[in-house]
């Protein structure tokens, strides 16, 4: 194998992100007391959380609404639908948020295995979209730190992937070429598609098996099969 430099996503590519955040979320639901406030179950809340998270990342991802707003609008958002028109109450819930989650410590299975045997053969490096307090804490309490000697976060950047900038400034500061260099990760835009635009290969890791319209330069579906490929 030519890599020296393996690039890694942190969100649903090692770091469970949908695990921690149903852990997060039903934290809340008790703590805000939200069956009795809106008289619905758990199952009904995190739906229309979800939905709505999702339709505001978009905008946040292209620079259409801050980080700020997201935070409390998603949260606000949902308890509307449920006839709960209160600002103040959707910005404490996204403040839970952002402070509890990063706490979180469940990993995809197979994370540390692959870790411990990659680090000793290759410098390995994290490029990820968030924000800066929130990344830095998960990566501490759940053990990821030691593997990893650059960690590139979007917020402390000017750019977000899929924007081949935050590539081609993630290669300078680990010191490396796009040559020698493959980025890994689950999204198929941000990371995959972003990291070809920068001239690096590309491992998809698409536990899912969904389909694409784009051919990456390797593809898994588990964390496993990655060490077999290196
Ligand atoms: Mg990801």
């Amino acid at each position: 194998m030519k890599y020296k430099h393996l690039f890694f996503d942190l969100d649903r590519t090692l770091w469970d992100f949908d695990a921690n955040s149903e852990e997060v979320l039903i934290d809340m639901f008790n703590k805000f007391d939200i069956t009795t406030l809106a008289c619905i179950d758990y199952q009904e809340f995190i739906d229309n959380y979800r939905e709505i998270n999702h339709a505001l990342w978009a905008k946040y991802r292209v620079g259409e609404i801050t980080k700020e707003f997201l935070s409390t609008q998603r949260f606000y958002a949902t308890m509307l639908e449920f006839n709960i028109d209160n600002w103040e109450m959707g910005k404490e819930m996204g403040e839970f948020y952002v402070k509890e989650s990063p706490y979180k410590k469940q990993l995809f299975p197979g994370t540390i295995e692959l870790l411990e045997s990659l680090y000793q053969k290759y410098d390995l490096h994290i490029i990820t979209n968030g924000f800066a307090e929130v990344q830095t804490i998960k990566l501490e309490q759940s053990g990821l730190n030691k593997y990893f000697k650059q960690i590139i976060i979007s917020e402390e950047t000017d750019w977000k992937k899929p924007n081949p900038k935050i590539f081609n400034y993630s290669l300078q500061k680990a010191g490396a070429s796009a040559e020698e260099s493959i980025m890994i990760g689950d999204d198929l835009k941000a990371d995959i598609i972003g990291a070809s635009e920068a001239g690096i290969d590309q491992i998809w890791v698409n536990f899912d098996n969904t389909y694409a319209g784009f051919k990456p330069t390797y593809t898994v579906d588990s964390l496993k099969k990655i060490e077999e490929l290196l």
